[in-house]
């Protein structure tokens, strides 16, 4: 017997996907909102790592995940000129043989959990929401904005970094904090001998392309902006251009030209994270994925984190014991993993704008990525 039996999950993202797609295998009947209509992760590509890989193959998306993105071991390190100077390896993931690491378009991880989720028997109804949340002893009512009201066991909210559910139950809450530094994603070409990610180190800003199918790589950049700063979407093939100048390898520079056809897809985001003390619940209703732990992108764990979240939260409900049980277990689980990944991406990314240590850049790195491929 589940804890609960009827659960709603209101996000349609890596997160709620999860977390859905996991309940249902355990039998619980679970509704899932999404207020996009078209139900489609925006944005380029995406870098996981081996135990977002192990993630993603628990769920069972991992051999799509293989087919309709790439993956690969290791990551090599260039200086600006193109010379070789070294790798970081990237440890398997106890309990599974999946490879050290990955990349794939956003839209396309988004459609392999979309498909799983439906396959999985999820009640999706995209394009709404909840308008209303009340909780009682033993049910939560929601009434939605299409006019229909619900009562439920449970309530999973994942609904991102600038959840609205966070700011009615965790007023209290600090909103995600800029950290001085912005990422440039471009999609590109990917040249036959790119097959595994690589990193240009020593120059003004870090460079690194990742392979995400066959054909393409992504590129990201990230720069240090002291000030969270508006930049005009029209200038952004130029200013990435310019970034890439002072590095003469001629992988980079051969891309350059590719930067401005429309289907590079440029983007730039300003880099936030943010951290909610735990308790992630406030009664029957439990918060997960970005809306309560949004990390920087420094070890590629952002939606690591919170697909194991949702792993970890059906795996506990799924357990013969109290609700207050099931969320203890799930925080003592999930608390320090998610502190671990934000406040080492942080300092890793203070080191960079800083120009600091490179040694202690190399040892916080290397420590993250062997607690990570622990068994969560
Ligand atoms: C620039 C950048 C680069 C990144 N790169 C990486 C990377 O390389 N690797 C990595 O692992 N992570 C990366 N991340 C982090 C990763 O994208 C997030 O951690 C992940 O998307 C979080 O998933 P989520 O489901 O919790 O939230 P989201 O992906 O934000 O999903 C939330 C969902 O909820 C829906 N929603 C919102 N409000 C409501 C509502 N009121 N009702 C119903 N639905 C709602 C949204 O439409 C969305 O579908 C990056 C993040 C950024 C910003």
């Amino acid at each position: 017997m589940t804890v609960v039996q009827k659960v709603l999950t209101i996000g349609g993202g890596f997160s709620g996907m999860a977390a859905s797609i996991q309940m249902r295998k355990a039998g619980i009947e679970v509704d899932l909102v999404e207020i996009d209509p078209n139900w489609r992760p925006e944005g380029t590509g995406i870098t996981v790592n081996g135990p977002t890989l192990r993630a993603l193959e628990t769920i069972g998306v991992f051999d799509e995940f293989a087919k309709r993105g790439f993956t690969s071991d290791g990551v090599d390190l260039f200086a600006p000129n193109g010379q070789r100077i070294g790798e970081i390896p990237t440890p398997k993931a106890v309990g599974s043989h999946v490879p050290g690491g990955g990349g794939i378009m956003r839209p396309e991880l988004g459609r392999i959990l979309a498909d799983a989720t439906r396959a999985a028997g999820v009640a999706v109804r995209v394009g709404c929401t909840y308008s209303r949340i009340e909780q009682c002893n033993d049910h939560v009512t929601v009434a939605f904005n299409d006019g229909t009201t619900d009562s439920y066991d449970f309530v999973v909210g994942a609904d991102g970094v600038n959840s609205k559910l966070r700011e009615e139950l965790f007023p209290e809450a600090k909103p995600p904090q800029y950290i001085g530094q912005g990422v440039w994603r471009a999609v590109l070409p990917r040249p036959a001998d790119v097959v595994r990610p690589r990193m240009w180190l020593g120059g003004p800003v870090k460079v690194g392309v990742n392979p995400v199918s066959p054909t393409h790589m992504y590129m990201f950049i990230t720069e240090a902006r002291p000030e969270k700063q508006h930049l005009d979407p029209t200038t952004w093939p130029q200013l990435v251009d310019r970034m890439l100048e002072p590095f003469s390898d001629p992988v980079l520079q051969s891309r350059r030209p590719d930067l401005f056809a429309a289907n590079a897809a440029i983007d730039y985001r300003p880099l936030a994270n943010l951290l909610v003390p735990a308790p992630w619940n406030r009664g029957r209703v439990i918060l997960i994925g970005d809306a309560v732990a949004a990390t920087t992108p420094h070890l590629a764990s952002g939606a690591g984190i919170g697909i194991e979240g949702g792993i970890v939260l059906a795996e506990e409900l799924a357990k013969p014991q109290t609700l207050q049980q099931a969320l203890d277990e799930f925080h003592r689980r999930r608390w320090d993993r998610c502190r671990m990944v934000i406040e080492n991406s942080e300092k890793l990314c203070r080191i960079e704008m800083e120009n600091g240590d490179k040694a202690e850049h190399a040892r916080i790195m290397r420590e993250s990525v062997i607690l990570l491929t622990q068994p969560i």
